[in-house]
C-alpha cells in the first residue's frame, strides 16, 4: 500500500461514522481521484482545499459518512455535487448503486463526468441542471431511492430542492457542517409540507488526529408524495423560503 492509501484507511477507521467503509481494494482509486482533483484544481478552482490531508478528511472521509444510509442497489442523486463530493466517493465505494451528480455550474459537472470516465466508474452519470427544474420534470420527480446534498444550503431550502426527487419510501440525506437545531426548527414546516418526516439526526465528529470537524446528517424519510406546486422556481424559493 502507498503512504496515501495507509493514511486514508487509518483516518476512515479512526472515526466511528466512517469506520470500515474504505476497503484496501478501493484505496488506489481514491488516491487517483485526489491526485487528479488537486491537479485540475490548479486551473479550475473546484475547491478551496488544496492539500492531500485536507482532501482525505474534508472531502473523501466526510463523504463516506452518508454510505450507511444508502440501501443496496439504490438509485441515488447527489444535488450540488460541485467538485464531485459525495458523488464520486459513492461511485467508487458503492459499485452496487448508480449515482447521478447534479450541479447548475457547467464546468463542475463536466469535471465530475470526465473524472468518472477516467476512473472507470460506469455507475456515475452527471447532469448540468438546477434541482428545482428536475423536480418538476415528470421523468425525474419522485424517481430516486436516495438524494444527497452536502454543503448546498440551509435545510428548509435544500429540502424543497431535494425531497420532490425522492420516491415515497426513499430518503433525503442532508449532510451539514454546523449544528442543525435551529435549522431543523426552521425547516419543520417545509419537511412536513413536502411529504417528509425526520427519521434521524446523526451528529458526529471526524478527525485525522490534527483537525476535528463537527458534522450532522439529517435523514428525512419521504412518507407521502410532494404536492404538485413544489418545488417552486428559483426566484420564489429565494424570495420566500418555506
Ligand atoms: N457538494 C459539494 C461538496 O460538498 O464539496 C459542493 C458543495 S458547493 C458549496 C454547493 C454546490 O451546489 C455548488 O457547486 C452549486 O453550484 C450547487 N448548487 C446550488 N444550488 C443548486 C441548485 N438549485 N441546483 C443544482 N446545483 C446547485
Amino acid at each position: 500500500m502507498t503512504d496515501f492509501e495507509k493514511k486514508l484507511i487509518l483516518v476512515a477507521n479512526q472515526n466511528e461514522a466512517t469506520e470500515h467503509l474504505i476497503k484496501e481494494d478501493d484505496a488506489p482509486k481514491l488516491e487517483q481521484l485526489c491526485a487528479h482533483m488537486l491537479e485540475v484544481n490548479k486551473t479550475l478552482n473546484l475547491t478551496a482545499i488544496r492539500d492531500e490531508d485536507g482532501v482525505i478528511l474534508k472531502h473523501i472521509v466526510d463523504s463516506c459518512a452518508c454510505l450507511p444510509f444508502i440501501e443496496k442497489g439504490a438509485k441515488v442523486c447527489d444535488i450540488g455535487c460541485g467538485g464531485g463530493f459525495p458523488t464520486l466517493v459513492i461511485g467508487i465505494l458503492r459499485r452496487d448503486v448508480s449515482v447521478l451528480g447534479v450541479d447548475s455550474v457547467t464546468k463542475k459537472v463536466n469535471y465530475v463526468g470526465s473524472t468518472a470516465s477516467l476512473l472507470g466508474l460506469d455507475n456515475v452519470s452527471v447532469s448540468n441542471a438546477r434541482a428545482e427544474e428536475m423536480g418538476q420534470n415528470s421523468s425525474l420527480r419522485e424517481s430516486f431511492d436516495a438524494v444527497t446534498a452536502r454543503a448546498v444550503g440551509r435545510l428548509n431550502l435544500i429540502t424543497e430542492l431535494c425531497l420532490p426527487l425522492v420516491k415515497v419510501g426513499g430518503c433525503f440525506l442532508a449532510m451539514k457542517s454546523l449544528s442543525t437545531d435551529e435549522e431543523l426548527k426552521e425547516a419543520e414546516r417545509a419537511i412536513e409540507l413536502l411529504g417528509g418526516c425526520v427519521e434521524q439526526v446523526k451528529s458526529y465528529t471526524l478527525t485525522d488526529g490534527s483537525e476535528t470537524l463537527e458534522r450532522t446528517i439529517v435523514v428525512i424519510k419521504k412518507v407521502k408524495p410532494t404536492p404538485k406546486m413544489y418545488p417552486r422556481n428559483n426566484s420564489q424559493i429565494a424570495k420566500k423560503p418555506l
